[in-house]
């Protein structure tokens, strides 16, 4: 069993993080299996190197460890590009010049506008229908442009709907068919940064050898457009095994945007390692031990 744990490098980790870490380092323990650390820095702006070095920091005094050196993703755009380059010669992907003001006027003399599971707008693909020569010249002309999956190709290009094996938090496995159409035809990668989350994720996984994916609930829609990635570029579908969130204590979910309080500062506070775990115990009616107890990692 491979397991890791992929924080984006823009902000402190927070009790959540802990949570879905510690969630991580369990499973891997349990089944004599091994926890990576890989930092998601694709987001070149918001990246910094003072939260890469305070998520190690924080998670070595969680009492984890992980083997070195971890895969930064922004060492990888190469990859990233050479999925997306296919994808886009299988005339599954195509260059899309709207801003998000053009989306938006697209839809402002409608009732309504559809949204897929992150709250974007759905994508009315404008720009799907643009020959191959209008795309060059505009690329030449140094329009920005997103790629984009053209769900309805990548869709008819896979023999069935996407599966996946689901565990939440337990060892019961549900099988999953996901609706990645609900994604519409969603941003793959961009001019600036080649890849998106969603690509960069599915690539790594498949690169690293993730037998396991343990992350928060709020991911879980993601987990469709994954698995049809995971089809386009041949990779394997790992298991998944999304855990509940840890709610503020207004019932909000935490997030580093809100300034939900951060381990270093529950640190700076006094908290000890200790401290922490009986919190998370409480909040989520766990049993977590602490993880220097668990056997050094394979
Ligand atoms: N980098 C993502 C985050 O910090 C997690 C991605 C994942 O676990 O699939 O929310």
């Amino acid at each position: 069993m491979i397991c890791r744990f992929a924080p984006s490098p823009n902000g402190f980790l927070h009790l959540g993080h802990a949570y879905s870490a510690l969630m991580n380092a369990r499973l891997a323990r349990r089944h004599g299996g091994t926890l990576l650390l890989r930092i998601e820095d694709i987001d070149r702006a918001r990246s910094k190197p003072q939260f890469e070095q305070a998520i190690r920091e924080d998670l070595a005094w969680l009492g984890l460890d992980w083997p070195r050196p971890e895969r930064r993703q922004s060492e990888f755009f190469a990859a990233y590009r050479a999925a997306l380059d296919q994808l886009v010669a299988r005339g599954l992907a195509y260059p899309c010049f709207c801003t998000r003001g053009a989306i938006a006027a697209h839809f402002a003399d409608k009732t309504g506008t559809p949204r897929d599971p992150d709250g974007s707008p759905l994508y009315p693909g404008l720009c799907r229908a643009l020959s191959p020569r209008q795309r060059a010249e505009r690329i030449a002309a140094g329009e920005t442009f997103a790629l984009r999956l053209d769900m309805a190709r990548a869709l008819a290009a896979v023999p069935t709907p996407p599966r996946w094996r689901e565990f939440f938090e337990g060892e019961t496995p549900h099988a999953m068919t996901g609706r990645p159409e609900l994604w519409g035809d969603v941003v793959i990668g961009r001019r600036d940064t080649p890849a998106s989350y969603h690509l960069a994720c599915v690539h790594d996984d498949a690169a690293q050898g993730i037998t396991d994916v343990v992350r928060g609930a709020d991911l879980a829609p993601a987990t469709a457009l994954h698995a049809l990635l995971q089809r386009l570029l041949n990779y394997p579908t790992p298991d998944y095994r999304h855990h509940r969130l840890v709610l503020d204590s207004d019932g909000g979910k935490l997030a580093k945007s809100k300034g939900s309080t951060t381990l270093r500062e529950l640190r700076a506070a006094g908290l000890t390692r200790a401290g922490l775990l009986a919190l998370l115990n409480e909040r989520m009616g766990g049993d977590f031990a602490d993880p220097r107890s668990f056997p050094a990692q394979k």
